[in-house]
């Protein structure tokens, strides 16, 4: 039997390319997403690499349907062996401009939504004795950068929450870890190199260079595919000790 991933928000950017190499690996996909054509992205991933796909719109500010998410991935594949929290949201302001409830969606989405999705493959990955989870949380997770407190926050909390994960998991054949990716460019980098033009008061050119890549040592986007082979890397059977762990993909921004 194929194994099955749940991805969320994987019909965008990173997420997406997760999922395009878990299904040349072999293994049934649910994507995720909010993106209107999500459906026929995971029908044509699925056609080409001859795997069962399916797709949930589920909203992750919602802990019920986070929990019907889980379910219904159950239901249609017949198990869940790795789960991906991958979705996320980003928002750049001063502190003393933060909108509180851009603040709230960043925590519920980046945050929470790893705790509900996790909580509720617990049982299932339990009694089939394998589980990986594998949080997509971010440099930023290690690392702080200014404008970004609720960011900063959430990924730091997915690291925490990893390390418990861990622990508890252990007996049960589930593993747990975080990768930690510096700058990828994806949608939502595209959204922040405009936010941060405006936090800082340059040009978006100026932002690649002056802001963004300014604290990598390798002056260059994460290619996704380098994040694709780490999951891959943690999703196999033999990975049981690798547990608990942080991989930063940072072009070694957190050796600083
Ligand atoms: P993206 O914007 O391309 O994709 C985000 C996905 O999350 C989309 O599919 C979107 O529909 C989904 N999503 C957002 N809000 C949702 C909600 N309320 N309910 C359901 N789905 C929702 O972003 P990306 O750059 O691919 O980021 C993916 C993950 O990687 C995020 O957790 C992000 O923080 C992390 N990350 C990104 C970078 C980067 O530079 N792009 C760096 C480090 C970490």
């Amino acid at each position: 039997m194929n194994k099955t991933v749940l991805i969320t928000g994987s019909t965008s950017g990173i997420g997406l390319a997760l999922a395009k190499r878990f299904a040349k690996k072999g293994y049934n996909i649910m994507f995720h997403g909010l993106e209107s054509n999500g459906q026929e992205i995971a029908d044509k991933v699925g056609a080409k690499h001859k795997v069962k796909v399916g797709f949930s719109n589920a909203n992750l500010l919602k802990s019920d349907a986070i929990e019907y998410l889980i379910a219904e991935t159950i239901a249609t594949f017949g198990g869940l062996h790795v789960l991906v929290n991958n979705a996320g949201i980003q928002f750049v302001s001063p502190l003393e401009d933060f909108p509180n409830e851009k603040y709230e969606n960043i925590i519920a989405i980046n945050m929470n939504a790893v705790f509900y999705a996790s909580k509720a493959a617990w049982i299932p990955m339990k009694t089939q004795q394998f589980g990986r989870i594998i949080n997509i949380s971010s440099v930023h997770g290690l690392r702080a950068s200014e404008f970004k407190s609720a960011y900063v926050t959430a990924k730091h909390g997915v690291i925490g929450m990893t390390k418990v994960m861990a622990l508890e998991g252990a007996p049960y054949n589930i593993t747990c870890n975080a990768i930690c990716p510096g700058y990828v460019k994806t949608p939502l980098v595209e959204g922040q190199i405009k936010d941060q033009a405006k936090a800082h008061r340059m040009t978006e050119d100026e932002v690649v260079e002056k802001v963004m890549l300014v604290k990598q040592a390798v002056k260059a986007f994460v290619p996704v595919k380098a994040i694709a082979d780490m999951a891959i890397l943690l999703a196999k059977d033999t990975s049981t000790t690798i547990t608990g762990t942080s991989f930063a993909l940072d072009g070694g921004w957190s050796a600083q």
